[in-house]
């Protein structure tokens, strides 16, 4: 029989990848999304699939359905769309995890959770290993998107202990490529979008601070890895590209590769924006037998490409 899959945030970015990829695996595949910041046109392709069921469904609510694994991703990653609406960034992570893992534990499903490199905040270490228990500020602006995530962390490992649900936490570091919408306001494609149109490149604080990119196929293979890892092993654990960059260099490499006349502008640092941002993957590479193997170089390439299409 076919596998029954849950994948909250399914129209997103990495849900829609994550979707295609358990289609592909031969998965009956449930996408439940609320469309906050995920598009229909990132499933579309998928509707035909007999195998694929879209829900419009916000996991605020609980949600009954029969399934055997649950990829909760449901959740604005964008730091401009998790503020938009913090009290509803925060209800998302925590009200949402607790509905999810009230489903895996009558379902006896096993869960994973997209948890984020936010955890750790402005690190004081570097790079971050899971050990680290982070730096977050708990009254900014960040910190609906920080603090939820954390306490869906906290409630993993509590229904894990409590209830024995089977349960995965994933720790995503910066991830880019083809469907992240181009005005999600991340990094990568407000950069490819502005130099494809040769406007400023919107450079915040003085494009010294770094972040580790990793392209989304690369993560969804450690996403999937992940869900088929040992029993026992929950995690958390890094999954990211340990190759790291200033904002700086990231702007000149999109600028050569699309050919901008684009120039960089400067900004204000936004508040407890993290200084530097490095994934470190031993566990992934010793438990999951994981590590991303696409170069920034190609996987801007890609993403371009795919930018040039949906553009005007
Ligand atoms: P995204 O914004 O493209 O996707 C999130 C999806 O969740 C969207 O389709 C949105 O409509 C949906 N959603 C939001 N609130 C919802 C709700 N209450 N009910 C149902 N659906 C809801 O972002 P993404 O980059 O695809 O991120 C997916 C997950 O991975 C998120 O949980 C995010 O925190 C996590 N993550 C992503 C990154 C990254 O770099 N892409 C890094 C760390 C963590
Ligand atoms: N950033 C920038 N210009 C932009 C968007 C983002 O300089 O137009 C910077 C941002 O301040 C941060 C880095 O790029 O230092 C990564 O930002 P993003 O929002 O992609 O992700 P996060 O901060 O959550 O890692």
């Amino acid at each position: 029989m076919r596998k029954r899959v849950l994948v909250t945030g399914g129209a997103g970015f990495l849900g829609s990848h994550l979707c295609e990829r358990l289609l592909q695996d031969g998965c009956d595949v449930i996408c439940a999304d609320n469309f906050f910041t995920g598009d229909k046109q990132n499933i579309v392709h998928l509707l035909d699939n007999p195998y694929f069921e879209l829900l419009r469904h916000d996991v605020t609510f609980p949600l009954y359905v029969e399934v055997d694994e649950i990829y909760n991703l449901a959740c604005p990653a964008s730091p401009i769309h998790y503020q938009f609406d913090p009290v509803q960034t925060t209800k998302t992570s925590v009200v949402g995890a607790i509905n999810m893992l009230g489903l895996a534990k009558r379902t006896k499903a096993k869960i994973l959770q997209a948890s984020t490199s936010e955890v750790y905040g402005d690190p004081e270490i570097h790079p971050q290993t899971e050990e680290y228990r982070g730096s977050v500020n708990p009254i900014g602006i960040r910190a609906c998107y920080d603090e939820g995530k954390r306490c869906a962390e906290t409630l993993f490992f509590d229904y894990y202990r409590q209830h024995g649900v089977d349960i995965k936490v994933m720790r995503i570091f910066n991830t880019y490529g083809p469907r992240m919408n181009p005005n999600d306001g991340r990094v990568v494609s407000n950069f490819i979008v502005q130099a494809l149109r040769h406007e400023d490149i919107t450079m915040f604080g003085d494009g010294n601070q770094s972040r580790s990119f990793c392209y989304v196929d690369d993560l969804i293979d450690g996403m999937v890895a992940l869900m088929g890892s040992r029993d026992g092993f929950c995690g958390p654990v890094n999954i990211g590209n340990p190759d790291e960059f200033t904002m700086l260099e990231l702007a000149q490499k999109v600028i050569e590769l699309t050919g901008s006349k684009s120039n960089i502008t400067f900004h204000p640092l936004p508040q407890d924006d993290p200084l530097q941002r490095q994934p470190d993957i031993s566990l992934a590479i010793k438990e999951l037998q994981w590590q991303p193997s696409i170069k920034l170089e190609e996987g801007l390439k890609k993403s371009i490409e795919y930018f040039k299409g949906v553009i005007d």
